[in-house]
């Protein structure tokens, strides 16, 4: 299902939030992430300023996915072991590779990944073991290492 959809986005990058459903809009805005994430090595000036246009680009993506989560009603917890580690009311749905945590709600997750954007803290570490993230798809996951590679 997900197949293509790195390309997709590439497409559609300014209307993919609108355009989507909220379940792909975080991985849109993640797929951001990844892309500053592995241009973090470059150091040549060009790459900083292309760099700083697309932090820009995810400022106000993260911004506006926000406001469409606070629209929604969230996922509640059915018990303890499904709440979201941050808020604790919501049902934790975003999980994280390697380490396999499930442990945010979508809005705490992409409210993290703004401030570690915004303090130029990255890669994102999981908030609660601090491992680095690497994805949060099982699949692309399993596809990256055996490429040691991203198409993003
Ligand atoms: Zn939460
Ligand atoms: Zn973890």
């Amino acid at each position: 299902m997900l197949s293509g959809f790195s390309s997709f986005i590439k497409r559609h990058s300014t209307t993919v939030i609108v355009g989507v459903g909220l379940s792909l809009a975080v991985p849109a805005a993640y797929a951001i992430y990844r892309y500053l994430k592995n241009t973090n090595q470059q150091a040549n000036a060009e790459a900083s300023e292309r760099r700083g246009e697309k932090l820009n680009e995810l400022r106000g993506k993260l911004e506006r996915l926000l406001v469409s989560l606070e629209q929604i009603v969230p996922e509640v917890a059915e018990n303890e072991d499904e709440e979201c580690i941050v808020c604790n009311s919501s049902k934790a749905v975003i999980q994280t590779f390697p380490c396999k945590h499930k442990v945010l709600c979508r809005t705490c997750f992409v409210r993290t990944l703004q401030v570690a954007v915004t303090d130029f803290n990255l890669p994102l570490k999981c908030v609660l073991c601090r491992t680095r993230i690497a994805t949060l798809d099982r699949e692309r996951h399993e596809e990256n290492a055996m490429q040691s590679g991203s198409s993003i």
